[in-house]
């Protein structure tokens, strides 16, 4: 007996599906370096631009003058430090809700809040697209488990007529591999009338959606009522690390005193807190940055279209362009990486069998020639690819 993994990785190859890490050799931005080469690259979640913006750097700076670099030990024990504190009670203001929690990691805050929320004799039903992290959480939870057809208040009243115990219905805001949004005054309408709770984790509305950089649940005017739990991460549009769940004062309490992924594991660096409160200043305050990402998605989609590629409906900065076979779609991301372009194919199983996509992500730091230039890269990868691999109809 033993682990078979050679067999595995060859399996994993032949499939196409086979993952490799490219080596980032510069900060990231828009034109970055990666193995050796200088690209322009349409594949971070930076969306406002805000990773290496000069205002946040020198509050991670001076946050480590300050206060050292590691946290030291968990929040119980005495890790939670002052600038945690402040960014927590910042991201409850800016969210509208009572209170926020920090967390490492955004995978740890979902594990956390529906591990917390729900467990065995309780049920949690999920949108079948939603991020690989929410699936998870609502696996280990030991709750009963179903899925329900993307972004289809029916399918969940079904599943919800059926549920026992109590009842967590978890939904990205922005879709992570769609870029579409979930329809929540429909969802949030639906969890109430079955007496369940709607958790929302909008890691990719926050910063891009609503006026104030607050995602889609302030696009929507949803309140602490028809969301009691709302999931943020500050890896993306924030520029930073982290993530953070929001909510009512019992929801923090709950998940301060028996939330595993809290309490077992140490606070982030408090200089990421202190850089953290910089960039919330910058979303919130710097409307240019949606406004100008805006146009960009505009430029984009106007012009894929004139391309013929196959879009989704979307309207934020997730823009993936259907390809459907993982050959093809590494293939095209080969071609734009040899016309000096980067973006990432996504194959499954982050997304379904046969929808493999180049996930094109745009920011608020790229320009519209920059659009122009992928487009043009685009056009001629994409009629190389046709010629390559054509599609047998
Ligand atoms: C990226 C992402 C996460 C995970 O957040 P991290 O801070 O990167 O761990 C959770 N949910 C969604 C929808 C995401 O896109």
């Amino acid at each position: 007996m033993s682990f078979d993994l050679a067999a595995r990785l060859a399996e994993r190859r032949t499939a196409d599906l086979f993952r490799q890490r490219p080596l980032l050799q510069s900060p990231q931005g828009p034109e970055v370096q990666v193995d050796g080469q200088r690209l322009l690259a349409f594949c971070s979640n930076d969306y406002l631009g805000l990773a290496n913006h000069p205002d946040v750097l020198a509050a991670l700076q001076q946050g480590a003058q300050r206060w050292g670099v590691g946290g030291g030990a968990s929040h119980l024990v005495v890790g939670h430090s002052t600038p945690h504190h402040e960014l927590e009670e910042a991201l409850a203001d800016f969210t509208g809700r009572p209170r926020a929690l920090l967390f490492s990691t955004g995978y740890m805050a979902n594990l956390a809040a529906v591990t917390a929320l729900v467990g065995q004799g309780d049920s949690v039903m999920e949108d079948r697209l939603n991020h690989a992290s929410l699936l998870d959480a609502g696996l280990l939870s030991g709750a009963r488990f179903s899925r329900y057809l993307h972004n289809d208040a029916a399918s969940l009243a079904q599943r919800l007529n059926k549920a026992s115990g109590n009842t967590l219905v978890v939904t990205d805001g922005v879709f992570s591999m769609d870029g579409d949004v979930a329809d929540l005054a429909a969802l949030s309408a639906t969890a109430k009338a079955h007496g369940a709770w709607l958790m929302v984790d909008d890691a990719h509305g926050f910063g891009p959606l609503g006026a104030q950089g607050g995602g889609l649940v302030e696009a929507c005017g949803l309140s602490v009522d028809d969301v009691p739990v709302l999931v943020g991460t500050l890896g993306k549009g924030f520029g930073t690390a982290g993530a953070f769940v929001a909510g009512s004062d019992e929801l923090i309490e709950t998940l301060i005193q028996f939330a595993r992924p809290y309490i077992y594991t140490t606070s982030q660096p408090p200089a990421v807190a202190c850089a953290t409160l910089a960039s919330l200043q910058l979303l919130r305050s710097e409307h240019w940055r949606r406004e100008h990402l805006q146009a960009l998605i505009q430029q984009f989609r106007q012009g894929a279209s004139e391309l013929g590629l196959r879009l989704m409906d979307s309207h934020t900065p997730i823009q993936p362009i259907v390809v459907g076979d993982s050959a093809r779609a590494l293939r095209l991301s080969a071609l734009l990486r040899e016309r000096g372009v980067m973006v990432g194919a996504i194959r499954p199983p982050t997304v379904p069998a046969g929808s493999a996509r180049l996930r094109v992500t745009l920011s608020a730091a790229h320009s519209h020639a920059q659009v122009a230039r992928l487009l043009d890269a685009l056009a001629s990868s994409w009629s190389l690819l046709n010629q390559e691999m054509p599609i047998d109809a």
